[in-house]
């Protein structure tokens, strides 16, 4: 009789498996359908020896020091500062829009506060910011969002930012200086020897059995267990009770050159151009050494694996439904970013998995007393 049937070896499924055996001493089984643990934070070495991450690039960030030291048990770290251009009218400028971005854009020399003044000018004013679209007008203007925003996410989720929630946007800042970095967190980090190696030191306890290649509904009829963990997609657990919740997907396409580098940032974007959305250069993000460089690029995608939840008020309401029926559904756990639809970043998914925990902790502690 395992403790803990965990379904999903992601960072959602992997965390609470460590937590779960280590801490508490459950035995945990941790399924997952795909052939190798880490979710799609999984990376491996390519026929040319280029660490790449299958499922597109992931960039450690966060500002959470419990986050970044609970890692930290299972990893040495290697700085790592996300760059990222946009190709747009033929140039790669920095985005996030910076001072530099509209200087070189525009051919102007403003300074920081001539750019604030600019701002200022063309902003659109909003009473609430409640789209995709809001997000960015109310900051920067409509000239600049056409140029940076609305064709970029036209084509990553298939909808005019008109129609997606502000939350979408408001992921990318503006700034007013030179700052060209993606990201401001205070831990910026990659694991030193990729995702994939460590998610198996945090695996590596014999309480915790491991199964790939198994769908849950492939076993559960077999498997004698008490709880269940889920972290894949809510709706498919529920049969799609309440009507199937939309996800958008990616269609990653790789490519090897034999050049030692490919392009001057970690990823440049394409918001006005091709069918893809971006292309990552693996080598910057792992700092590896090669003659041979690796990158990919993403075709955003209607069907497929169900990569993002889809942030916007009819699905929020749909979701809804499936969070009440969870609530209700006894000895079964969700966690993680399909299971809870919640476009969420891989630190705010280990902090999720983490507070569950404490919360499934305190309940078998009260059981026993
Ligand atoms: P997942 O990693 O999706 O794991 C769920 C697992 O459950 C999967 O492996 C799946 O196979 C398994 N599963 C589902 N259903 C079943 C079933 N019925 N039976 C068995 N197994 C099942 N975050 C960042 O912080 N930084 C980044 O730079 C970043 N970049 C990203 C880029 C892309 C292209 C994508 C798609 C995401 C990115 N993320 C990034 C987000 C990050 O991937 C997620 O936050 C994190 O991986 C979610 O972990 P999870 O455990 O919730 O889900
Ligand atoms: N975005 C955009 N242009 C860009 C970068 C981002 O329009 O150059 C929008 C787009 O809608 C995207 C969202 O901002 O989906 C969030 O971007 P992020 O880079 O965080 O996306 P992710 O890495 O999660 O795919």
């Amino acid at each position: 009789m395992f403790d803990f049937l965990i379904v999903g070896a992601g960072f959602a499924g992997s965390v609470l498996a460590e937590r779960l055996a280590r801490e508490d001493g459950a035995r945990v089984l941790l399924i997952d359908r795909r052939s190798h643990i880490a979710g799609n934070a999984f990376d491996f070495y390519d026929d040319s020896g280029i660490l790449v991450h299958r499922y597109g690039p992931h960039i450690f960030h966060t500002n959470a020091p419990e986050i970044f030291e609970y890692l930290s048990q299972f990893t040495e770290w290697r700085p790592y500062q996300h760059r990222v251009l946009a190709s747009v009218e033929g140039r790669l400028v920095p985005i996030p829009i910076n001072l530099d971005t509209v200087n070189t854009l525009f051919g102007l020399n403003l300074t920081s506060e001539e750019l604030t003044a600019y701002f200022a000018r063309v902003a659109e004013p909003r009473e609430r910011l409640l789209t995709a679209e809001d997000a960015v007008v109310s900051k920067v203007g409509r000239h600049l969002y056409n140029t940076f925003f609305r064709g970029y996410t036209r084509k990553q989720w298939g909808i005019d930012p008109s129609a997606l929630d502000a939350q979408v946007t408001a992921r990318i800042p503006t700034r007013t200086n030179r700052d060209d970095r993606y990201f401001t967190d205070r831990f910026q980090v990659m694991p030193r020897h990729g995702y994939t190696r460590m998610f198996e030191r945090m695996l590596d306890h014999p309480n915790i059995k491991v199964m790939l290649n198994t769908d849950y509904r492939e076993i559960e009829a077999f498997v004698p267990y008490r709880e269940l963990i889920w972290t894949g997609p809510v709706d498919e657990y529920f049969d799609d009770r309440f009507g199937p919740l939309p996800y958008r997907s990616l269609e990653f396409r790789f490519e090897t050159h034999d050049a030692t580098t490919f392009q001057p940032a970690g990823t440049v974007n394409y918001p006005n151009d091709y069918d893809y959305t971006r292309i990552t250069e693996f080598k910057h993000l792992t700092g590896q050494s090669h003659d041979k460089t690796t990158i990919v690029y993403e075709y955003p995608r209607a069907d497929g694996d169900p990569y993002y939840p889809i942030p916007r008020p009819e699905n929020a309401e749909r979701y809804k439904a499936y969070e009440a029926l969870a609530e209700m559904t006894p000895n079964v756990h969700f966690a993680g970013r399909l299971a809870t639809y919640r476009y969420y970043n891989m630190d705010q998914v280990v902090a999720q998995a983490l507070t569950l925990w404490g919360r499934i902790r305190s309940c078998r502690l009260l059981s026993v007393n």
